[in-house]
């Protein structure tokens, strides 16, 4: 916990499903290319999260416009606990909506939390016209990634989404043309976690401590991908089967 007797301690403090927040900033409810979908008091983080969300949001709306981005949770303004979610304590965490057409491909503002198959469709109940179907609108929700990944304002350490939902997003990346070497960095980061829900839903983002922060206190519990800055401390494995234990290990499974 930060406190006077731990002036050290700033910012992101521990694991995002233990630590806390101190300094955090909060997201605007509305910005180019994205609105905050929850009622207030859940959209903090660190200054590095905050900008990549709005970095995102603006680059797909300019690229793409069309309905905003919805931004689910983020962190309470001095993070720990809150509920519906393990982790979000830090500052670290986000739970971004997904683009969503109708199934003819015209863009629509976003029917909430709904599962997507396999198939790209949803099945979205309620509304002024009952129950609908509604399709992933791939284009926009690859340039999210995309943007995500690329940010310069932080590392994504984790996308955790559902399997067939990363399937769809890689096969059309690689389909449309993108770098390779940039998919296999989305691919990578792409995720869906074990003992918890698959996330058909939303994309449930992570980003990673900065060098700085970690020397304020920051744990992002890993792993240490290869394209990601060099860590203060001298902790970290050197070698890939060091790396590939980081990312395998049962033990270090990493928890949304
Ligand atoms: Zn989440």
């Amino acid at each position: 916990m930060p406190s006077p007797l731990t002036p050290t301690l700033q910012g992101s403090v521990g694991l995002p499903y233990q630590g806390v927040l101190a300094g955090g900033r909060e997201l605007p409810l509305q910005g180019p290319g994205y609105r905050v979908a929850k009622p207030p008091g859940r959209n903090f983080g660190t200054p590095s999260l905050v900008s990549t969300i709005e970095y995102a949001a603006a680059e797909v709306a300019r690229q793409r416009p069309g309905p905003p981005l919805d931004v689910g949770d983020l962190s309470a303004r001095w993070g720990g606990q809150i509920t519906n979610h393990r982790s979000h304590r830090s500052g670290r965490d986000v739970d971004l909506l997904f683009y969503v057409t109708t199934v003819a491909g015209a863009p629509i503002e976003s029917l909430g939390f709904v599962p997507f198959g396999a198939d790209g469709l949803a099945q979205a109940h309620g509304g002024p016209h009952g129950d609908r179907y509604i399709r992933f609108d791939l284009e926009r929700n690859w340039l999210l990634v995309k943007a995500l990944v690329t940010a310069p304002s932080s590392e994504i350490l984790w996308i955790f989404v559902s399997r067939p939902v990363e399937a769809l997003l890689t096969e059309y990346a690689l389909a449309r043309g993108e770098d390779p070497e940039l998919v296999w960095h989305a691919e990578s980061v792409m995720l869906q976690p074990r003992n918890a829900l698959p996330h058909d839903d939303h994309f449930h983002v992570r980003v990673a401590c900065s060098p700085d922060e970690t020397v304020a206190g920051c744990e992002d519990g890993g792993p240490r991908w290869p394209w990601r800055h060099a860590p203060p401390s001298l902790d970290w494995p050197e070698s890939e089967d060091g790396i590939e234990e980081l990312v395998a290990g049962p033990s270090l499974a990493p928890l949304p």
